[in-house]
Protein backbone atom coordinates (compact mmCIF):
# COMPACT_ATOMS: atom_id res chain seq x y z
CA UNK A 1 0.00 0.00 0.00
CA UNK A 2 1.79 3.14 -0.94
CA UNK A 3 -0.51 5.69 -1.21
CA UNK A 4 -3.83 6.03 1.72
CA UNK A 5 -6.24 7.01 -1.18
CA UNK A 6 -5.88 3.55 -2.87
CA UNK A 7 -7.42 2.35 0.69
CA UNK A 8 -10.78 3.54 -1.35
CA UNK A 9 -9.76 1.72 -4.73
CA UNK A 10 -8.94 -1.22 -2.84
CA UNK A 11 -12.35 -1.98 -1.85
CA UNK A 12 -14.22 -1.61 -5.55
CA UNK A 13 -11.64 -3.48 -7.09
CA UNK A 14 -11.85 -6.35 -4.85
CA UNK A 15 -15.34 -6.05 -5.32
CA UNK A 16 -15.15 -6.55 -9.25
CA UNK A 17 -13.14 -9.65 -8.29
CA UNK A 18 -15.89 -12.35 -9.24
CA UNK A 19 -16.72 -10.28 -12.19
CA UNK A 20 -13.13 -10.12 -12.97
CA UNK A 21 -13.32 -13.96 -13.10
CA UNK A 22 -16.41 -14.21 -14.63
CA UNK A 23 -15.37 -12.22 -17.75
CA UNK A 24 -17.96 -9.63 -17.29
CA UNK A 25 -16.26 -6.18 -17.16
CA UNK A 26 -16.00 -3.76 -19.62
CA UNK A 27 -13.25 -2.88 -21.47
CA UNK A 28 -12.89 0.56 -19.55
CA UNK A 29 -13.37 -1.12 -16.15
CA UNK A 30 -10.89 -3.80 -17.09
CA UNK A 31 -8.14 -1.33 -17.72
CA UNK A 32 -8.65 0.35 -14.28
CA UNK A 33 -9.08 -3.30 -12.52
CA UNK A 34 -5.60 -4.43 -14.38
CA UNK A 35 -3.60 -0.58 -13.27
CA UNK A 36 -4.73 -1.29 -10.28
CA UNK A 37 -3.78 -4.78 -10.01
CA UNK A 38 -0.36 -4.33 -11.24
CA UNK A 39 0.08 -1.70 -9.02
CA UNK A 40 -1.49 -2.87 -5.73
CA UNK A 41 -0.05 -6.37 -3.88
CA UNK A 42 -2.72 -6.63 -2.00
CA UNK A 43 -5.22 -6.80 -4.30
CA UNK A 44 -2.98 -8.58 -6.61
CA UNK A 45 -3.08 -11.42 -3.56
CA UNK A 46 -7.05 -11.34 -3.33
CA UNK A 47 -7.16 -11.99 -6.92
CA UNK A 48 -4.54 -14.93 -6.93
CA UNK A 49 -6.70 -16.18 -3.43
CA UNK A 50 -10.25 -15.96 -5.08
CA UNK A 51 -9.02 -17.24 -8.41
CA UNK A 52 -7.40 -20.32 -6.51
CA UNK A 53 -10.43 -21.03 -4.75
CA UNK A 54 -12.51 -20.66 -7.60
CA UNK A 55 -10.41 -22.91 -10.07
CA UNK A 56 -9.68 -24.78 -7.25
CA UNK A 57 -13.41 -26.09 -7.01
CA UNK A 58 -13.76 -26.50 -10.38
CA UNK A 59 -11.06 -28.62 -11.06
CA UNK A 60 -10.60 -30.44 -8.03
CA UNK A 61 -8.37 -32.76 -9.32
CA UNK A 62 -5.83 -30.11 -10.32
CA UNK A 63 -4.28 -29.49 -6.49
CA UNK A 64 -0.66 -27.92 -8.36
CA UNK A 65 -0.32 -24.11 -6.82
CA UNK A 66 2.04 -23.51 -9.83
CA UNK A 67 -0.75 -24.39 -12.34
CA UNK A 68 -2.53 -22.51 -11.11
CA UNK A 69 -0.57 -19.03 -10.98
CA UNK A 70 0.17 -19.82 -14.59
CA UNK A 71 -3.41 -19.98 -15.17
CA UNK A 72 -3.97 -16.80 -13.85
CA UNK A 73 -1.21 -15.06 -15.57
CA UNK A 74 -2.40 -16.11 -18.81
CA UNK A 75 -5.95 -14.98 -17.27
CA UNK A 76 -4.59 -11.46 -17.32
CA UNK A 77 -2.03 -11.66 -20.30
CA UNK A 78 -5.41 -12.44 -22.13
CA UNK A 79 -7.20 -9.13 -20.53
CA UNK A 80 -4.33 -7.02 -21.57
CA UNK A 81 -5.04 -8.60 -24.63
CA UNK A 82 -9.20 -7.52 -24.80
CA UNK A 83 -7.85 -3.95 -24.09
CA UNK A 84 -5.70 -4.14 -26.96
CA UNK A 85 -8.12 -5.19 -28.90
CA UNK A 86 -11.00 -2.93 -27.99
CA UNK A 87 -8.34 0.19 -28.60
CA UNK A 88 -8.06 -0.73 -31.87
CA UNK A 89 -11.40 -1.23 -32.61
CA UNK A 90 -11.82 2.32 -31.10
CA UNK A 91 -9.21 3.77 -32.88
CA UNK A 92 -10.93 2.26 -36.49
CA UNK A 93 -13.95 4.15 -35.62
CA UNK A 94 -12.91 6.82 -34.38
CA UNK A 95 -10.45 6.80 -37.94
CA UNK A 96 -13.30 6.14 -40.40
CA UNK A 97 -15.80 8.98 -38.37
CA UNK A 98 -12.89 11.04 -39.36
CA UNK A 99 -12.72 10.08 -42.93
CA UNK A 100 -16.53 10.61 -43.16
CA UNK A 101 -16.41 13.60 -41.74
CA UNK A 102 -13.48 14.80 -43.91
CA UNK A 103 -14.95 13.45 -46.55
CA UNK A 104 -18.10 15.58 -46.17
CA UNK A 105 -16.46 18.61 -45.47
CA UNK A 106 -14.71 18.15 -49.28
CA UNK A 107 -17.89 17.45 -50.30
CA UNK A 108 -19.35 20.87 -49.41
CA UNK A 109 -16.47 23.09 -50.20
CA UNK A 110 -16.78 21.82 -53.92
CA UNK A 111 -20.05 22.12 -54.02
CA UNK A 112 -19.45 25.61 -53.44
CA UNK A 113 -16.68 25.86 -55.16
ZN1 LIG B 1 -5.59 -2.47 -3.94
Amino acid sequence: MKKKENKLDCKSIEKKIPQYLNDELSATELRSFLEHINECADCKEELTIRYMVSEGLDKAEINNEYNLLKGLEEKIKGSYKKIRNYDIGVFFVSFLIFLTVGFVILAIVFAII
